[in-house]
């Protein structure tokens, strides 16, 4: 598949030799920029997320938000439906991009003004197009659909092409995986432009996911798309973490903690489940190119622990604790945790050294 072309969002690169980007929204109204908001935005890069878009619904929203591009690294994404003016005065107050719909922005000439803007700030656009809000008549094969999607796309992008305006980036958006794929694929045969993936409205946790994984796995493995938010109807953290763990599965993403946890099942000895929960924090912001397991037996456990970096597995009345394939500790179940914690510490220096 031929390369997409390179935009650059403030310190991100996306598109080109760009690694895929994570990317997640922030799920309410913002009236001022908190140290909790800032410190949330940080625990999410820890996390993994590369950037994160806020919704700008009117001009106070950008005053509210704006203080926080020097409060963090992370590039911001100003969401703007219909007000050409709040996409102008984003521009001006430093988002790094914007995503906008020039179907309801109006007439030509403001989407225009806020090309000329974003020029001249070397601001990033978003545009796309999504299928629920197209009138589609006749044919609802997945083919007829993804062609309609492409050529809705298209049509915002004419007035930016004629511009010469290329600092663009693309969604094709649906809530059907195949329709999803089809139009990706095709748009890609046809553009460079970076391609923003994601399935909309996918819905609660496990089914966002598993809808996400089918719809996006596929593209990605023939190396399309540069930026993918898994949508969820729940924490953005969970977006995240899923998108990190679809990358991190692909071989598209390294630097965190691949974790290999056991069911339980009635010969358990050991709560992995509550072990898990307990020190999910720490496995979810190391940024190490490791596998941890956590099993609750001797029977399967030993084996799994063996083969990742740092493993914990039940063991009667106690834990064993492995690194690389060697029992290092054995631990009564109520220092399970701190022993663990210790050895993944030792492991952070190591990987850092
Ligand atoms: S590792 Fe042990 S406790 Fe966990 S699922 Fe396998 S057999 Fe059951």
């Amino acid at each position: 598949m031929a390369s997409s072309r390179k935009v650059q969002i403030g310190p991100l690169a996306m598109g080109g030799d760009a690694p895929v980007s994570i990317q997640t929204m922030w799920d309410k109204p913002v009236d001022a920029v908190t140290p909790e908001l800032v410190s949330t935005i940080n625990n999410f890069a820890a996390k993994g997320c590369d950037i994160i878009r806020f919704a700008l619904p009117n001009m106070k929203s950008v005053d509210a938000l704006a203080p926080l591009l020097k409060q963090t690294e992370m590039p911001l994404v100003g969401d703007i439906h219909f007000d050409y003016k709040i996409a102008l005065k984003a521009i001006e107050a430093g988002f790094q991009k914007i995503r906008i719909n020039p179907g309801n922005i109006g007439e030509s000439w403001k989407v225009e003004e806020v090309i000329a803007a974003a020029s001249h700030h070397g601001t990033v656009i978003r545009i796309g197009a999504n299928e629920g809000s197209l009138a589609g008549e006749g044919d609802w094969t997945p083919e007829a659909r993804s062609r309609r999607l492409i050529e809705a796309a298209e049509q915002n992008l004419e007035l930016f092409e004629r511009k010469g305006f290329k600092d663009v980036v693309i969604s094709l958006k649906s809530s059907d995986i195949e329709v999803t794929y089809l139009s990706n694929r095709d748009f890609r045969k046809r553009h460079d432009y970076p391609l923003h993936l994601g399935i909309t409205e996918a819905g609660p946790l496990i089914p966002a996911i598993v809808k996400s994984t089918l719809g996006l796995g596929d593209l990605l493995k023939e190396g399309i798309g540069e930026t993918i938010r898994i949508s969820i109807s729940d924490n953005p953290e969970y977006e995240i973490l899923a998108a990190r763990e679809l990358l991190s599965n692909l071989g598209l993403r390294r630097g965190q903690i691949r974790i290999i946890g056991c069911p339980k099942c009635g010969r358990t000895s050991f709560d992995t489940h509550g072990f898990l929960e307990s020190v999910k924090e720490e496995l979810n912001t190391l940024p190490l190119d490791a596998s941890v397991a956590v099993m609750g037996c001797s029977v399967n456990g030993p084996g799994e622990a063996k083969h990742a970096d740092l493993g914990i597995t039940g063991n009667g009345n106690q834990v064993l604790i492995f690194k690389r394939g060697d029992i290092i500790r054995r631990e009564d179940i109520c220092s399970a945790k701190k022993a663990f914690l210790e050895e993944l510490e030792q492991l952070r220096q190591e990987f850092s050294s």
